[in-house]
């Protein structure tokens, strides 16, 4: 973070907010252990730019474990995730163009109860002192608008419902601007009508922000609704991927099996 950016506004920040882009991520042959566990065998995945990419599959496939190593939580045993085309394991990787911003909503929305609202979207910014406190006041709300939580800044992030949080967190994921932004397992501990509503704040995202979207999930109707396309996981295996029509429709003996248990 040196040399400084001016914002058409005339504020200096450190990094350019405003060159957000969705990055490409290529899994190549994907091998993973954890001692006599193959938790990921030869996964093979392409995700678009701008996408919104969607993994799903019963407890305890290794959605989650493949979602750590995108973000390099975890670090394969064999094979190679690319971004835009550059090794993220790779010993002697080349330097991308401009490093890629990433942020990942956690399912436990892992937000500090002893903050507000609006200083727990704030953190990363000030943090970093990515730019003037004015800019981050005006960052924090329009993050919290897009979410849905306009004027809530003040609020204490413990008296906020599980919905709310969820929106919370999500709005600290965007005061980056991430060209890429995962979610693990967002529904989770969530009642259907707050589903619902978290599947249309992710779908009026898509129409704002340019980044690229992975979400994994074992909710098989939220996948359907706010996916471009979505990839079935099972036994560490990828075992089918297509848009959600193509899901619906597959003849894959597993992908039915699953459909019909959970709809
Ligand atoms: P899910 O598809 O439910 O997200 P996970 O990716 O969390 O599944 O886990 C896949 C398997 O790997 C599970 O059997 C889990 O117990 C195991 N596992 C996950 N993380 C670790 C770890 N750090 N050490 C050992 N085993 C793990
Ligand atoms: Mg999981």
């Amino acid at each position: 973070l040196t040399g400084s950016i001016l914002h058409d506004d005339g504020c200096e920040c450190t990094v350019n907010l405003n060159d957000t882009r969705g990055v490409d991520i290529k899994v190549e042959k994907l091998n993973k252990y954890f001692g006599e566990l193959h938790v990921l065998q030869d996964i093979d995945l392409e995700i678009f730019a701008g996408e919104t990419f969607s993994i799903i599959g019963p407890s305890g496939t290794g959605k989650s474990v493949l979602l750590k190593h995108i973000v390099k939580l975890e670090h394969p045993d064999s094979g190679e995730i690319y971004i835009d085309g550059f090794p993220i394991f790779a010993n002697n990787k080349k330097q991308s163009e401009r490093d890629y911003r990433y942020s990942m909503v956690f399912q436990s929305s892992a937000l500090f109860n002893s903050l507000t609202v609006g200083e727990n979207v704030g953190l990363w910014l000030r943090e970093k002192r990515i730019c003037k406190e004015y800019k981050i006041k005006e960052i924090i709300k329009e993050k919290l608008d897009q979410v849905g939580l306009a004027g809530k800044e003040n609020l204490r992030t413990s008296e906020l419902s599980g919905g709310m949080k969820k929106r919370v967190a999500i709005a600290r994921s965007l005061a980056m601007n991430p060209d890429l932004i995962l979610y693990d397992e967002p529904t989770a501990e969530l009642d259907p009508v707050t589903t619902d509503e978290l599947a249309n704040t992710i779908l009026k995202l898509k129409e704002t922000t340019k980044n690229t979207t992975v979400i994994v999930t074992h909710d098989l109707n939220f996948a359907l609704y706010i996916s471009d396309r979505i990839a079935m996981m099972h036994g560490g295996r990828i075992v089918e991927v297509g848009t959600p029509a193509e899901i619906k429709k597959s003849q894959n003996p597993i992908v039915k099996g699953f459909i019909y248990t959970t709809t």
